[in-house]
């Protein structure tokens, strides 16, 4: 098992590629903590793992992402309940295919404070828990926008944009402390974000992709699993795209 011994947070953890994420990681010898966004969600895909395995070890949380101190405690609760965190997995967030000229600011930041700000609450009180236990691994997801970009929701690419800029450069910044900052970039990966977006825009972007077909969520979590491994030791400043070769 590639995770034996590990304590992970999950954010995002309670559906789509976040959950895929949460089970991988439990299925490989984890300690998992997924933050989701209310008491039911996460009490909801709690019991989906505990019927799947109910020896599996998982936990739930549901602090305000947007809010630092909100996230810093719930940081704490976990450092304080299992005495470490080995790997923090960075994947809450919003997509938005609203075309420029009916953005408001509002909307804008929205995007900005959950795939942004977020991470940077959450990376912080983590990575300095990690530095005091000798090292972690972070992991961010990106998507594929963040190097092409998209005809619409500009929010959203210029989020990602932003999720590469902090990897790279905490990266870089952290080395020194044994943590491994890498991120993820998915493709068109079929959970309900690529459900609520617009079938014309899911249709054009899926007769692009080299592969023929949309991602699954488990192949995206593949590549989490292998990031958050000993197996990528040597791999930092990573953004390690699943997306069927359709960034372009
Ligand atoms: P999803 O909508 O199925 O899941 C999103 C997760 O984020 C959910 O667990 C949800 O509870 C959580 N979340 C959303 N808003 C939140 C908030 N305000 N506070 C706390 N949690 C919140 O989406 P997904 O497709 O699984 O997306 C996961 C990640 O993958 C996102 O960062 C997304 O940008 C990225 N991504 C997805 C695709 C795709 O095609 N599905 C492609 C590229 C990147």
């Amino acid at each position: 098992m590639l995770l034996e011994g590990k304590v992970a947070v999950v954010t995002g953890g309670t559906r789509g590629i976040g959950f895929e994420i949460v089970r991988k990681y439990l299925a490989n010898g984890a300690k998992v903590v997924l933050f989701g966004s209310r008491q039911e969600t996460v009490d909801k895909a709690l019991a989906k793992l505990h019927e799947e395995n109910p020896d599996w070890e998982a936990d739930g949380m549901f602090p305000k992402l947007t809010d630092a101190a909100e996230v810093e405690k719930a940081i704490l609760a976990v450092k304080e309940k299992y005495g470490k965190i080995d790997i923090l997995v960075n994947n809450a967030g919003i997509s938005q295919s609203t075309p420029l000229y009916n953005y408001t600011p509002e909307e804008f930041d929205k995007a900005i404070d959950l795939n942004v700000r977020a991470l940077f609450y959450a990376i912080l009180p983590t990575a300095k828990i990690m530095k005091e236990q000798g090292g972690g691994c972070i992991l961010n997801t990106s998507s594929m926008v963040s190097i092409s970009g998209q005809p619409a929701g500009v929010a959203y690419p210029a989020s990602k944009f932003a999720v590469n800029g902090m990897t790279l450069s905490l990266a870089r910044e952290l080395a020194k402390d044994h943590i491994r900052v890498n991120a993820v970039a998915p493709g068109v990966t079929r959970t309900d974000m690529v459900a609520s977006l617009p079938k014309e825009m899911v249709d054009r972007i899926s007769s692009t992709i080299p592969l023929g077909r949309p991602g699954e969520p488990e192949e995206v979590a593949n590549a989490f699993l292998y990031l958050a491994s000993d197996m990528a030791s040597y791999v930092t400043g990573e953004i390690l795209s699943v997306d069927g070769a359709c960034r372009s």
